[in-house]
């Protein structure tokens, strides 16, 4: 589509799409501009009060610019009273369009009846520019109720001015200055509305860009801990909690067992009945083991057929039992796996800290590693235990 032309059916969606930004930024605005306008109210009112007219027509704009103006203060005070409690009322969205909707033609209509009071004596149509440029700086508008709005306070200040000015040649001009000023207001209205739309095109892109971005960090940290293949943590987060763990545990006088886990003869499966079959007892040895470990243990897979459990606040008989348990769960739950009699069985070397002993991760786990190779050298499928030297 050439650059000239104009997408109706996208402008029509982002009007809709971004409607309610639009309606906050209005309550918005009324709530901070509504006290702003009868002060000045107020000084034109002492103005005109104090003037003494002159002539017939004097006296006729006087009485006229005070009762707009007085009209206009109250009409500005209620506004302010009613934006001030809209701005908190969200959910009140009809009476929200509506006070935006009376603020703007009240104003736009004000303009032109003062721009129109003062031909009786004066030439200039001052309130109407400054009304126009005044709703379409302050307020949003969507493109058409924009040009609805300026064409029919263009039509009401022609008509005004029809009644009030009397020189054709200064009716002449200010016909074609008021359209000016409602082509200005409507120019503005445009700009702003555009400006509107880009920044809130540009903050949903962003907000979106963050959304993914915070997806794909949680994936990567997910990835950075986890193993793929068993869902399990990695040696390296279960690093991390050991160290945490033991600290915790030296400084609360709490004992704890670290149990190092290998299947046995597990090459012998992979060799027997394919690596895909391999992989789905690694899942299912996970799953068992992830089913019966309490919330305060934390269960790793070190790689290949080899995980780890660390048993927080548990001591060596505790523990001891634990890992027997594991090991005859698994011995009975690992004959068959996707059909395959498996017979899949576990060897355990189990280390241990009793309660106020002072040890680190490291000898813990040669300790557990020594264990583990006497469950092996024994025959397998047993557990055996071992103390940090
Ligand atoms: P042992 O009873 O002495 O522990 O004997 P083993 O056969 O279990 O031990 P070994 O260390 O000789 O073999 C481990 C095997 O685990 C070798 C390797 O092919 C296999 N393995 C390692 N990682 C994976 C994996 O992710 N998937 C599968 N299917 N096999 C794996
Ligand atoms: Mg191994
Ligand atoms: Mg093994």
């Amino acid at each position: 589509m050439p650059a000239w032309r104009i997408d109706w059916r996208a402008l029509i969606e982002k009007n809709r799409a971004f409607a309610p930004q639009l309606l906050e930024q209005n309550i918005r605005r009324l709530r901070l501009a509504a006290p702003w306008i009868p002060p000045l109210n107020l000084m034109h009112l002492w103005l005109f009060w104090l003037r003494q007219p002159e002539s017939v027509n004097e006296a006729l704009w006087r009485q006229g610019v005070l009762a707009a103006h007085a009209g206009m203060l109250v009409f500005y005070a209620v506004l302010a009273l009613v934006a001030w409690y809209l701005a908190r009322r969200p959910e009140l969205v009809r009476l929200r369009q509506l006070s935006v909707s009376v603020a703007v033609i009240g104003t736009l209509g004000f303009a032109a009846l003062l721009s129109a009071i003062d031909q009786l004596v004066t030439s200039n149509i001052t309130p109407l520019l400054i009304g126009c440029t005044l709703v379409a700086l302050v307020f949003l508008h969507r493109p058409l109720s924009a040009l609805w709005l300026f064409s029919l306070t263009l039509a009401l200040f022609l008509f005004g001015i029809q009644q009030t000015q009397s020189v054709p040649d200064v009716l002449l001009s200010n016909q074609v200055n008021g359209l000016s000023s409602c082509a200005i207001g409507l120019l503005l209205a445009w700009l702003q509305w555009r400006n509107f739309i880009q920044i809130n095109t540009q903050k949903q892109r962003l907000q979106a860009q963050a959304k993914l971005l915070e997806e794909q960090n949680y994936t990567l940290s997910y990835l950075a801990e986890h193993d793929p293949l068993s869902g399990l943590l990695n040696r390296r987060a279960f690093n991390h909690i050991v160290e945490r763990e033991l600290l915790r545990c030296q400084r609360t006088q709490q004992p704890l067992c670290l149990l190092l886990l290998d299947l046995d003869h597990f090459k012998a499966i992979n060799d027997r009945f394919g690596h895909p079959l391999g992989d789905a007892v690694i899942k299912r040895m996970a799953t068992l083991l992830s089913s019966q470990v309490r919330g305060l243990d934390s269960l790793a897979r070190l790689g290949g057929e080899e995980f780890m459990l660390l048993l927080s606040d548990c001591d060596r008989e505790q523990g001891l039992q634990i890992a027997e348990k594991l090991r005859q769960l698994i011995e009975s739950q690992l004959q068959v796996v996707d059909g395959k009699a498996v017979a899949v069985t576990v060897s355990i070397g189990m280390s241990y800290l009793d309660a106020g002993q002072l040890s680190s991760y490291e000898s813990l786990y040669v300790a557990s590693d020594r264990a583990l190779y006497s469950a092996k050298q024994e025959g397998r499928n047993r557990v055996k235990m071992a103390a940090p030297s």
